[in-house]
């Protein structure tokens, strides 16, 4: 029976286990993925948005010849971080239920790597899943055709080809940016009158320069209506006649809601937007002794730059159990 459990091995879930350990409590990781793997999966060549101050955990320096750091050099960072505090993490361990008992919780969880089903015991349970994994689905016919993503990793494949980014944030900004930068005929279609006021400013300052340039095609207020093989068909707001554009591949970056299972099947409540309510003081869901943790709790609703607040949700959460105790 471990004090804690926490699910998730990502930069917030990572927080609340050193913040477990300084306090003496026996706590276990459970990820999914590897160390950090929503991390991992951002764009490769990205650079975050944070500088590396900002996401610092633990008091470890985050160290980077950069303000802001790139993809990998933030997943060494955590990897770097797991070893110093020796965070007891089991990698490739997928939770797939959370039962609560009377002495605390049972997790029936999934080894990715043998296929074994081992049952995990713990007095209180974090979930700290964060909210990369289900897309945000704009509902269209085609949105599950191979040549459309929800994910964009990288530009070669897409190098010469008519590609469409729809979204206004800083995801589909950064996406038209590189794809141009690496020769894709690249359209970002918005249906709002400009990108919104979260895209960064060094971000947004580009992507305006290269669409007054022609070097992107913009279609705000526009919205996309299907999709077929190479072809798209969307309508402008105020003139709804139908129109098509050629596209050979097309990028939805419409953000991701959190995937709230584990915590429903335990009993937490959630809110009209379906995230978890809890006490933001102590970051406890309706069920005693399940907690959350980093962006589940709010997602994007409220910032992109989650890392920077998540990182703290661990503090709160160790803290009210050492006051309870
Ligand atoms: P995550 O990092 O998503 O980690 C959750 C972990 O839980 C994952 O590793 C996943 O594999 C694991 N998991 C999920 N389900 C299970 C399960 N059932 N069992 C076991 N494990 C499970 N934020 C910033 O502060 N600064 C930035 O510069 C920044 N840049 C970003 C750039 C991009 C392209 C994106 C997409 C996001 C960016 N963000 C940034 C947001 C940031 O990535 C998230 O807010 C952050 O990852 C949240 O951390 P987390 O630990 O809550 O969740």
């Amino acid at each position: 029976m471990y004090d804690i459990a926490v699910i998730g091995g990502g930069p917030c879930g990572l927080a609340c286990a050193i913040e477990a350990k300084e306090h003496g409590l026996d706590c276990v990781v459970l990820e999914k993925g590897n160390v950090v793997r929503s991390v991992a999966e951002y764009p490769v060549y990205m650079v975050l948005f944070s500088t590396t101050d900002m996401l610092e955990i633990g008091g470890l320096p985050f160290i980077s010849g950069n303000c802001r750091p790139t993809r990998l050099e933030t997943v060494r960072y955590y990897w770097r971080a797991v070893q110093h505090f020796g965070i007891p993490i089991q990698t490739y361990r997928e939770v797939t239920e959370v039962l609560p008992t009377s002495s605390g919780f049972m997790l029936h969880t999934r080894d990715k790597l043998n296929g074994e089903e081992p049952v995990v015991f713990a007095k209180r349970v974090v979930v700290a899943t964060g909210c990369y994994d289900r897309p945000n689905l704009i509902g269209v016919p085609g949105e599950e055709l191979p040549h459309v993503s929800h994910y964009y990793k990288e530009p070669f494949p897409y190098m010469g080809r008519r590609v469409i980014i729809v979204g206004g944030g800083n995801s589909a900004a950064e996406a038209a940016l590189e794809l141009s930068r690496f020769g894709a005929l690249t359209t970002v279609v918005h249906f709002r009158g400009e990108m919104d006021a979260t895209v960064k400013p060094w971000i947004g300052a580009e992507l305006t320069a290269r669409i007054l340039k022609n070097e992107i095609a913009a279609l705000f207020h526009t919205r996309i209506l299907s999709i077929r093989p190479q072809t798209i068909t969307l309508s402008t707001t105020g003139d709804e006649t139908p129109f098509e554009l050629e596209a050979d591949f097309v990028f939805l970056m419409t953000g991701y809601r959190p995937n709230t299972d584990l915590l429903v099947q335990a009993g937490a409540a959630l809110d009209a937007s379906g995230f978890p309510v809890h006490n933001p003081l102590t970051m406890e869901t309706t069920v005693p002794g399940l907690y959350v943790a980093g962006a589940i709790s709010e997602g994007w609703r409220v910032t992109q730059a989650n890392i920077e607040k998540g990182r703290f949700h661990g503090k709160r959460i160790i803290q009210s159990i050492d006051t309870d105790q």
